[in-house]
């Protein structure tokens, strides 16, 4: 048996959702277009009778400019510290130097595979040459090509990744995916159905905290406050006569009802906190 624990690190929109979700076959990590929704680190835990990897998908590498910042690159620094194995992904559309200069600045001390990704959406020249530049880099054990999106490479990834575990007992019970709780998938949910829904500024200045999670003879009854700082935000998020926050509880409770295989009832609440990004107190109670 092997077992260890696998960072996935790389810039924001290189893929790393995407391929944490093609690994484990479901909806654990949130995916958008728009950057920095993964605020938290994510551990997905896949195990088989040969192997148990832990992963963890990384915030975006991104400028302190706010404690909310901070500890994402706390967060960072944390999965830096404790991985077995790092993946390094990059976005194959990309010259990879940009990816380079921040992988080189990492001075990692365990095991690095670059992750070329998105290889769906460029010509095999373009991976050929990629993969020769990368593979001359001092950080870099081996290259992976693969497409999160279309699941390929995704098998002969693991594979490479296993060959660099260390022989050892699991860590985690087999049948936890992760041990993250529930509620913090359920506001991972919410939170990418405002990125979804609302304009640019919004989703950066809302964050969601799930306070109830109830579980009833029929369905999972759940009440989540959507925080902002404005009562103008507030405004956005509610609509025209609260049309956008129904919509956005209809469209959240839908994925949550999948991700749970259960009915949901889901109530939403719109709260006001002034700069809840500065306030340790109140980031800590938001679970950051
Ligand atoms: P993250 O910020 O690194 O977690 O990136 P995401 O996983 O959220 O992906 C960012 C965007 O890239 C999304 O729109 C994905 O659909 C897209 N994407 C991810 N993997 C691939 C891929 O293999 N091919 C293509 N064409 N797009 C991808
Ligand atoms: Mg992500």
């Amino acid at each position: 048996m092997k077992s260890g624990f696998v960072n996935i690190f790389g810039k924001p929109n290189a893929g790393k959702s995407t391929l944490l979700n093609a690994l484990m076959g479901e909806k654990m990590a949130i995916v958008s277009p728009k950057v920095q929704t993964t605020r938290h680190r994510i551990k997905a835990i896949l195990t088989n009778d040969e192997y148990q990897i832990i992963f963890s998908d990384t915030p975006g590498i991104i400028e302190p400019k706010y404690k909310l910042h901070e500890k994402m690159m706390q967060a960072v620094k944390g999965s830096l510290e404790d991985a077995d194995v790092a993946l390094l992904m990059a976005d194959a559309r990309e010259t990879g130097e940009e990816s380079h200069t921040i992988f080189s600045s990492l001075k990692l001390k365990v095991p690095a595979l670059v992750v070329l990704n998105k290889s769906d959406a460029v010509t095999e020249d373009k991976l050929e040459r990629l993969k020769l530049f990368f593979q001359e880099q001092p950080y870099c054990k081996e290259v992976a090509i693969i497409s999160a999106l279309k699941k390929t490479g995704i098998d002969d990834l693991l594979k490479t990744i296993v060959s660099y575990l260390n022989e050892g007992e699991p860590f985690y019970d087999g049948d936890n995916l992760s041990d993250l709780p529930t509620k913090f998938f359920v506001s991972e949910l919410i939170r990418e159905k405002i990125f979804a829904l609302y304009g640019d500024e919004i989703p950066y200045h809302a964050t969601v905290l799930v306070h109830e999670f109830k579980e009833k003879s029929t369905l999972i009854k759940i009440g989540a406050d959507i925080i902002v700082h404005r009562d103008t935000q507030k405004g956005i998020i509610l609509g025209e006569g609260g049309q956008m926050i129904k919509k956005l509880g209809t469209d959240a409770r839908k994925d949550i009802e999948a991700f749970l295989g259960s009915k949901v009832f889901l109530e939403l609440f719109v709260k006001v906190r002034p700069k809840w990004r500065d306030n340790e107190m109140q980031l800590k109670e938001y679970g950051y």
